[in-house]
């Protein structure tokens, strides 16, 4: 069978080139005479493979020494708990936008453990917009300042970071990370789920400033602290070794196509590709603020939603999948996450272009 043109929001299309590695050292990985989800997490091998890993991330983010990168599991709605849990720990007390669903997921479980103030939110219009923030609003003496970088489901990301001082800045970069450059020092604490673009779902990468650790609440339970997964090499327990794994072989994949610097041109392309034809179209639009577009997750609806099902049926048939937009919002979605290549958006436009022209 083909493969299909893969849209999905995550998890996603992963590099065919990631896919055919796996399977070639899936039942001899290295001479081992076995895979790498049979090996212990403290053999040579795998203990190479982790590092390595790690090695990699570091290089490809320029995560500067003083920051640890740890390999987590729970996915990134655990750092909702975990973040309040390791960082509410001067007076109490945060500041979040509000910009969309996983925000407000973050808000409600930080709201367990300290005062939360939501500095901004874009609620009123359905989140199709980052809100301007006042820095007066914010709070000087907050513990940290939370963000979404990049908002899957309305297709947003922040232009600009906000200054927030000496108040650590904590970025959900779930579904941007290593899709552009990020400077690292302007943040406190970064956290991502891997199943957007670094790998398969399970796995959650965390990048913290060292001097945000240890001082954990005292009722954090141990795996949600995260000092003990730095002290421990992200192997306080057994690690997610095989997903891990393909974060190594997604790593490897990006610096092979050179890198963050140079999959952001093509990422700005493809989504100028896209975003070109939304804004030239009679049929199609563009949902998300101009201003505020993601290059990531391209929402559009067509004209009063009439022919949004029509065109799903369409495209599904023609091997077009995964771009029924989230349940929240309707219409139709494009993740063109890093592993999309530029030809996919292009045979997607060519097909919206059909579709319209049959649709007058
Ligand atoms: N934050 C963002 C920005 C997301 O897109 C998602 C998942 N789509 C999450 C958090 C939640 O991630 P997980 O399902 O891995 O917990």
């Amino acid at each position: 069978m083909e493969r299909v043109y893969n849209f999905s929001a995550g998890p996603c299309a992963l590099p065919e080139a990631v896919l055919l590695k796996a399977q070639q050292e899936l039942l001899n990985y290295n001479h081992t005479g076995m895979s790498v989800m049979e090996m212990s997490h403290r053999s040579k091998d795998y203990m190479a493979i982790i590092e390595s890993a790690e090695q990699l991330f570091r290089e490809l983010m320029q995560v500067p020494d003083n920051y640890k990168v740890l390999f987590l599991q729970g996915g990134a709605s655990s750092q909702f708990a975990m973040v309040p849990l390791n960082l509410l720990n001067r007076n109490n007390k945060a500041d979040y936008v509000n910009t969309g669903v996983w925000a407000t997921k973050a808000i409600k479980e930080a709201s367990r453990y300290g005062k939360i103030n939501v500095v901004a939110s874009s609620e009123d219009k359905t989140f199709n917009y980052i809100p301007k923030l006042d820095q007066a609003a914010f709070d000087p003496d907050a513990d940290y300042f939370h963000i979404t970088t990049n908002n899957t489901i309305y297709g947003t990301r922040y232009n600009e970071l906000p200054d927030t001082g000496n108040v650590p800045l904590v970025g959900d970069m779930s579904s941007d990370i290593l899709s552009k450059y990020y400077d690292v020092k302007r943040f406190g604490l970064i956290y991502a789920g891997a199943q957007k673009n670094m790998g398969a779902a399970g796995v959650c990468v965390v990048i913290v400033r060292e001097d945000l650790l240890g001082n954990a609440m005292d009722f954090t339970p141990s795996m949600m602290n995260y000092k003990n997964h730095a002290d421990n090499g992200s192997m306080f327990n057994t690690p997610p070794t095989y997903g891990i794994y393909l974060c190594k072989l997604v790593y490897e994949w990006l610096k092979d196509q050179g890198g963050v610097a140079a999959i952001a041109e093509v990422n700005i392309e493809k989504a100028k590709l896209l975003y070109d034809f939304l804004d030239n179209s009679a049929l199609f639009s563009g949902t998300a603020a101009k201003e505020d577009r993601s290059i990531m997750n391209v929402p559009f609806i067509t004209k009063e939603h009439k022919l949004d099902d029509q065109f799903l049926k369409e495209a599904a048939a023609n091997g077009f999948v995964n771009l029924k937009g989230h349940r929240t919002t309707g219409g139709m979605r494009a993740s063109i996450y890093n592993a999309t290549p530029l030809s996919t958006v292009q045979k997607l436009v060519d097909f919206m272009k059909k579709f319209e022209a049959g649709n007058k």
